[in-house]
Parts: structure tokens; C-alpha cells; sequence
């Protein structure tokens, strides 16, 4: 037996394979179902930049880094030696009752790369309690209730963000929620307009590209929500929790258009390195201070693991590494690639309906066909199974044929989203685009969606 504190490794290793029972016993048996079911339970063993290795070590391209967390590539080893070197200091970690030199560097750090209006930080554990604070730093700050947001929103899972989640999907059966959210249709602005003209409104918070859908914000769209806000007295939010920190080209997403500069700006999600949870509300100091306005008020809004030690490493030596890799460059010009790659292959699918997104954070999207009988009946025959099916029979052949990992971007969407690290290769987007190239043309095929058909009711006695 090894000894669990001497050899953790070798004493992991003896529990190697029962993942599956335990989560399914533990912790969440539907997920466990779900990923037997589409054959996604790989049992990854290693992992490097932006490629993962099974138990029979065939290696496979990640192209959904944890949801955005891997934007650095896996295992990162320049800020895995930050962290183990901060580990080995015996530092003292969250005093509370003082400042640390971490977080005033990480935020300075962090500032630098925003805008210079945006001076001011507070630290979080993740993208949903960022948002969470933005929303209340908004209603503190303006003295209002409402939040209008857009539809398709995905903005965190706790019950403010909830309420401001634009996919009703996520909020059935969790009650009610915190009054005052307006929801308006993305890129509206005629809407957006009408909803603020009660000067009334705390913020209009918006994702300049769309978890959900990577729908990209109109440049019109910014320049009049911005100015909409500042007639109306409402702040204006920016989510880049996912988009932001290069993954579109720029190091923030808003930069793209000129002129424009959010009152509020969420962060998280890369700012880990993909190491230890971090987020963070980038605001103007007036707001800021409109929060902790006394030294009563002082830690009014707080939380007890923000801050520590090794998540402001993370966060400053992953944003030293995004500069010294001119990762944002990178992001840019990978991302103008596998983007006009992605429309090319896709002109010749009758199911492509569109490829958007920015940089590296990209989507294609699907639909009926306009016309061939043959063509729409495989579409009507598999959404009568289930909304998403036809997502499925894309993913799970990237996987099991081309050993590349991504998942459907969200629910009631035949969105498929793609946030490869931002460290890929040209290489690497062309393993993508060949793989993808595959499987759009076998969607036309007969017999092929029948076989994917089959390895999910295979998958599904299995589970
Ligand atoms: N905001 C955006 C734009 C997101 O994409 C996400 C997560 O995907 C969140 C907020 C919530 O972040 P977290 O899952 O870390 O709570």
C-alpha cells in the first residue's frame, strides 16, 4: 500500500478507475449517465497545453478547456513554478486584518490591462460571484433596482446571475428570483432604449460575444448602450468572464470597439491559469467607493477565500504569462484562421446555418436545411427524439473518430462552441478543421447519423 502522505500519487493510483462509481454513488449520477451514454467517459489520465491523454494513451486536442478555465493551455509550467514556489514560502495567507502585496500587484497588474478608468478591483472566487457583486456594486452605486440583461445570457448559476439568465432552461423548477431583471432581445437596441427611458435601471449588463450562442455585440450596439446608459443614470457591465483576458484577440473584448469603456467589468475563468479559482469585479474608483464608503462599511461586501495567496499568484503570474507569450496575438490570428476555414467548410454542409464568434471563442451554428426532402427528415427525425440530438451526432465522432473534445454549447441551441487555448498551434486548428471537415460531410451521408444513433443506445444500456 502507499503511503498516502509520502506517495499521494502511488496511493491514487490504487483507487485508478473507480471515478465513475464514486461520482455516480457521490456526486452527480445523471452526469455519470449522461457521459456514459455519449461515451465521453475517457478516464483522462495526463494533461499538457491544450491536449489530454486517456489510460491507453491516445492523446486527444482539448477544444473546451474547462469551460474557458485552460485559456493558458493545461499544466502551464511557468505559473505551476509561481505556485510552488508560493507554496514553499510559508506566506502568510489571508490576514484579513491587513493587505497583502499579492493582490495589490495582481490588481495592478490586472488594471493595467483593462483601461485606465477602471482602477479599481475586488476579488472573487468565480465568475458568478463576480457578476453577483457587479449587481450589487450597481444597485449601491445608483441607488436603483433594475437590471436589464439580454436573452440568451449566461451569466452564472447563483440566484442573482440566475435571474439575470437569459435560457429559462436554468431557472425552471429553482423558484422565484431577485426582482427587477428586464430581459431584452441581444443586439436590440430600440429595446434596450425603451427599457431604460424610466430612468430607473441600476445597469444594463451585457457578454460582448455569448457563452451560449457566440453572438457577437454590433459595434452600434456598444456605441448606443453605452450612450443609452449614461443618459438614462444606468451603469453599463461588461461580462468577459469567459471572453476576456485575449481569448478574442484583444485583451478585452469591449477594446474592439473605440470609444467604448464599461462602468463595470467581469472577469474570471483565465485570470486562474487554471489552477485555483479567481475572478474579479474591475470597476471606476467612484463606485467602488460608493460600496466601502466608511471605515464601518468597510468590508460590507467580502468573502472569505478572495484573495488568498494562491489564487492572486495564479492570477498574476497568468497575466504576466498571456503578455510574455503574446497569447492575445496569438488568439488573434489563430482565430481570424480557423474562422474563415470554419465558413469555407461550412458553406458545403446544408445543415452549417452560421459560424460566428471572435478570436478564439467561436461557434457553429445549425439548422433545417432549406430544402432537400431527404436532408429534412433526418433533421425532423432526430429532433423528435430530443432538441440538441443533432448536436450529439457532431460531437461524440470528434471525440471517438478524431479525438477531439468539445461539447454543444448549450441547452435548446444547436450551437456547437469551440474555446481552444490560447496557446493552440496552426497545427492544432488544422486537426480541428480536417476533423471537422469529416464529419459536416458525413451528416449528408446516409447511414452515418444512424451509427452515431446506435452508439448512443448502445451508450445509454451501458450507463
Ligand atoms: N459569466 C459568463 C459570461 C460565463 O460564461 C460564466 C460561466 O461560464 C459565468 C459568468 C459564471 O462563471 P462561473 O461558472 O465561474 O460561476
Amino acid at each position: 500500500m502507499a503511503d498516502f502522505y509520502a506517495d499521494f500519487h502511488g496511493w491514487l493510483q490504487q483507487h485508478a478507475g473507480r471515478q465513475y462509481d464514486l461520482h455516480a454513488e457521490h456526486v452527480n449520477a445523471a452526469f455519470v449517465k449522461m457521459l456514459k451514454t455519449i461515451g465521453f467517459d475517457k478516464g483522462y489520465t495526463r494533461a499538457q497545453g491544450p491536449y489530454l491523454w486517456d489510460k491507453d494513451g491516445n492523446k486527444y486536442l482539448d477544444l473546451l478547456t474547462g469551460w474557458g478555465v485552460f485559456a493558458l493551455g493545461r499544466n502551464h509550467p511557468k505559473v505551476r513554478n509561481v505556485m510552488e514556489q508560493v507554496i514553499a514560502k510559508d506566506l502568510p495567507n489571508l490576514v484579513r486584518m491587513d493587505c497583502s502585496l499579492l493582490s495589490g500587484l495582481a490588481a495592478e497588474t490586472l488594471t493595467r490591462h483593462a483601461s485606465h478608468g477602471l482602477a479599481s478591483v475586488f476579488f472573487t472566487n468565480s465568475g458568478t460571484e463576480t457578476v453577483e457583486g457587479a449587481l450589487k456594486f450597481a444597485r449601491c452605486f445608483t441607488k436603483r433596482q433594475k437590471i436589464v440583461y439580454c436573452d440568451h445570457a449566461f451569466h452564472g448559476l447563483t440566484t442573482g446571475s440566475l435571474s439575470i439568465n437569459g435560457a429559462d432552461f436554468f431557472k425552471e423548477r429553482f423558484g422565484e428570483f431577485v426582482p427587477g431583471a428586464v430581459k431584452i432581445p441581444f443586439n436590440d437596441i430600440a429595446a434596450l432604449e425603451q427599457a431604460l427611458a424610466g430612468k430607473d435601471v441600476a445597469a444594463f449588463i451585457v457578454e460582448p460575444v455569448q457563452g451560449k450562442t457566440c453572438d457577437v455585440v454590433t459595434a452600434e450596439f456598444m456605441r448606443e448602450a453605452q450612450r443609452l446608459c449614461k443618459a438614462s443614470g444606468a451603469l453599463f457591465i461588461c461580462d468577459e468572464v469567459q471572453c476576456g483576458l485575449g481569448r478574442t484577440g484583444k485583451w478585452f473584448c469591449f477594446q474592439y470597439f473605440e470609444g467604448i469603456e464599461p462602468d463595470i467589468l467581469c472577469v474570471a475563468k483565465a485570470l486562474s491559469g487554471g489552477y485555483v479559482p479567481v475572478g474579479a469585479v474591475v470597476t471606476r474608483p467612484e463606485i467602488m467607493k460608493s460600496v466601502f464608503n466608511s471605515m464601518e462599511r468597510c468590508v460590507v461586501h467580502s468573502n472569505t477565500f478572495g484573495q488568498n495567496d494562491l489564487a492572486m499568484a495564479a492570477a498574476l503570474a497568468s497575466l504576466h504569462v498571456i503578455e510574455d507569450e503574446k497569447l492575445v496575438e496569438n488568439a488573434a490570428i489563430q482565430g481570424e484562421y480557423v474562422m474563415r476555414r470554419l465558413k469555407e467548410i461550412g458553406q458545403k454542409c446544408p445543415f452549417v446555418s452560421d459560424v460566428r464568434g471572435k478570436g478564439l471563442m467561436f461557434g457553429i451554428d445549425f439548422a433545417r436545411p432549406a430544402g432537400g426532402f431527404l436532408l429534412q427528415q433526418k433533421w425532423d427525425a432526430l429532433h423528435a427524439m430530443n432538441f440538441g440530438v443533432f448536436g450529439q451526432t457532431i460531437i461524440i465522432p470528434l471525440l471517438q473518430q478524431h479525438r477531439i473534445l468539445t461539447q454543444v454549447a448549450g441547452y435548446h441551441t444547436e450551437v456547437i462552441k469551440f474555446l481552444p487555448p490560447m496557446t493552440v498551434t496552426r497545427e492544432d486548428m488544422d486537426w480541428f478543421i480536417t476533423a471537422m471537415e469529416d464529419v459536416l460531410q458525413a451528416t449528408t451521408r446516409t447511414g452515418s447519423t444512424l451509427k452515431t444513433m446506435v452508439k448512443l443506445g448502445m451508450g445509454a444500456v451501458r450507463a
